[in-house]
């Protein structure tokens, strides 16, 4: 079990919808039991000394979602919903401040897409045994064209159907044909996102455009 031994041990506070660490906190053991007892955040306040509720005066609460422990239980890392923004400055994280930044760290974060479509582009320069994606660019657009149909005909068929797994199957499918299409279109993922961004921003204010790019 966790150890209290030293007294406070460090929880970090991470946002379950965005994965951003928000703050980081200490819990004697009576800040862990209200938390697990209230699934609210508690802390031990160092400079107050006392037990603080997360939001009980801000009404910036932070709902507990899971909480796990490192290998020698001696830290905690808390993935919570928080209802409002972390930090008492109202920052939404308390790390705000940069002390050393080379890149702009949003560059680095690579969702499942992008690893997806780095894979597939790898497959126009490199074969692997039995790659499916290397028999789709092998036989062009006409094969890989044939399959963002066929796919999106099972999409619908699915969505008739009623049946969700079915949905996400078949969704997935397209989207990996879709993908393969734009990379033998040698068109980076980038440009959809650029596209999307312009159409996002101009949303609702739009007149004299086509209904569908606009009214999403
Ligand atoms: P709250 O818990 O949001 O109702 O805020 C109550 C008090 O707790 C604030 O006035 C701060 O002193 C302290 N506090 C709140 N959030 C933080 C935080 N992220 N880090 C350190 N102290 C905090
Ligand atoms: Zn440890
Ligand atoms: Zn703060
Ligand atoms: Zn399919």
């Amino acid at each position: 079990m966790i150890d209290f031994s030293k007294g406070l041990i460090p929880a970090i506070i991470v946002d379950i919808h965005t994965n951003n660490v928000l703050m980081l906190a200490y819990m004697n053991k009576e800040a862990f039991d209200k938390t697990i007892e209230t699934k609210e955040t508690w802390f031990y306040s160092r400079s107050r000394k006392t037990l603080w509720n997360k939001g009980a005066t801000s009404g910036n609460k932070q709902n507990v979602i899971s909480i796990k422990t490192d290998c020698d239980e001696d830290s905690l890392l808390i993935y919570v919903e928080p209802l409002g923004p972390a930090c008492h400055t109202g920052e939404y994280t308390c790390f705000y401040k940069n002390i050393l930044e080379q890149k702009n760290i949003n560059d680095f974060s690579t969702s499942i897409y992008t690893q997806v479509m780095n894979e597939i582009i790898d497959r126009k320069t490199n074969t692997v045994e039995n790659s499916y994606t290397n028999y789709l660019f092998d036989n062009g657009i006409d094969k890989i064209g044939k399959k963002v149909i066929e796919e999106a005909g099972e999409v619908v068929i699915a969505a008739k159907n009623k049946n969700s797994q079915e949905i996400i199957n078949e969704c997935s499918d397209l989207l990996y044909h879709t993908f393969v299409l734009l990379a033998n279109q040698n068109i980076q993922l980038e440009e959809i996102e650029e596209e999307l961004k312009k159409r996002f921003a101009k949303k609702g204010n739009s007149k004299g455009e086509r209904k569908e790019i606009v009214n999403w």
